[in-house]
């Protein structure tokens, strides 16, 4: 069982010297347990803040225990009487050949005959998918003719946020790096602006947003925080929402929060700011996860996946969500038999 460990808790940027690769005997599933031969595994930023031991809303990761992550695989031996070898599975597993995980909770049968790409669990039809739906629909609550600021916009979760705004009759703007991602969210995702935040200040940013919503913004769909969070806050309109998804520019700080530094912006426009943790939606991922189907098969939403090969990719793999080089959904294709 070919594993990738982490061995040391990382300072900032994840190093090579954090993590370990090792090879163990393949475990066996006890009672009610399955063995879950993974073959992809999704790579999320929220596990860098797992690789750290502070309070949150899952445990740190162990010293010496492979790297947390959402996998799909296949049954490869069964204790429980409702999984038999073959079954697919998508669980929260980790970052190895062969995980053990017990039904029910995050490890769920999947139907990869259903859909075009067994993938699709790990991005459209998964967490990223229902992240931007439940998000979008629920926190940011946008009315048609309201107009959407997504920031991280050309990424796994703000690419299906904009095209979600643009399904319930939005206008979306979206904030991205580089001049590639910028054009490729009014030309793949449908966008009717798109603003590259790289190299401009908190003014240059919010003089660029205002530009494009002379009226003002009443969604914020918040991937990044920092300054491009502060110059969101600044072009709000009355009673706009901020649906606070994530803060990547932040997960690798060793300095501490640096952005939301105009919250005086929500009392000036009686707008609210609500975080959110997709999982609290557990209970209606059906009826998310059938809507996103439904949209894709209709054409309406074009889901990219970036899949990297080989479990010794997994660090490169991973550091691609934080210099911005991956082009859609980040996954990693466990390879080896
Ligand atoms: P993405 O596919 O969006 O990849 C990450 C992107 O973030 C990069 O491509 C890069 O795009 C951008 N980025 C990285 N560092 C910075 C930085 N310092 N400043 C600005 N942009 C940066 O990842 P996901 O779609 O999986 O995740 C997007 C966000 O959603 C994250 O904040 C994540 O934590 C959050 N999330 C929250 C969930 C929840 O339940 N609340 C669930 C799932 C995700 P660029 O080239 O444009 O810089």
């Amino acid at each position: 069982n070919r594993r990738f460990t982490l061995v040391r808790r990382p300072s900032g940027l994840p190093t090579a010297a954090d993590f370990a690769h090792d090879t163990q005997p393949v475990p066996e599933p006890r009672d009610g347990e399955v063995l879950i031969r993974n073959r992809y595994a999704s790579l999320d930023p929220a596990m860098r803040g797992w690789l750290d031991d502070r309070p949150s809303y899952m445990p740190p990761v162990p010293l010496g225990a492979p790297v947390r992550a959402s996998t799909i695989g296949e049954v490869a031996a069964s204790a429980n009487p409702d999984f038999a070898p073959g079954d697919w599975v998508l669980g929260l597993n980790g970052i190895e050949d062969y995980s053990i995980a017990k039904p029910g909770g995050f490890t769920m049968k999947i139907d990869a005959k259903a859909v075009p790409s067994v993938t699709n669990y790990l991005s459209v039809l998964g967490a990223v998918g229902l992240t931007a739906y439940f998000g979008l629909l629920d926190v940011g609550k946008p009315k048609a003719g309201e107009t959407v600021l997504v920031t991280g916009a050309a990424g796994a979760v703000g690419s299906l946020v904009g095209q979600i705004a643009k399904i319930q009759g939005c206008r979306a703007i979206g904030i991205a790096g580089g001049a590639d991602k910028c054009a490729r969210l009014t030309r793949d995702y449908g966008f009717d602006a798109a603003i590259d935040y790289r190299g401009k200040d908190e003014a240059a940013l919010t003089a660029e947003i205002r530009a494009a919503a002379p009226d003002g913004v009443d969604v914020i769909f918040e991937n990044v925080g920092g300054v491009i969070l502060d110059a969101g806050l600044n072009n709000l309109n009355q009673g706009a929402r901020i649906a606070l998804c994530g803060l990547i520019s932040e997960y690798n700080s060793t300095e501490g929060a640096v952005g939301a530094r105009n919250v005086w912006q929500l009392i000036v426009k009686s707008a609210s700011i609500n975080g959110f943790l997709v999982s609290s939606y557990l209970d209606r991922f059906p009826e998310g996860a059938a809507a996103m189907a439904q949209w894709v098969a209709q054409g309406k939403i074009r889901a990219d996946e970036h899949v990297d090969e080989g479990i010794e990719n997994a660090l490169p793999a991973f550091l691609r969500l934080f210099e911005g080089s991956n082009q859609g959904k980040m996954i990693l294709k466990i390879g080896g038999e």
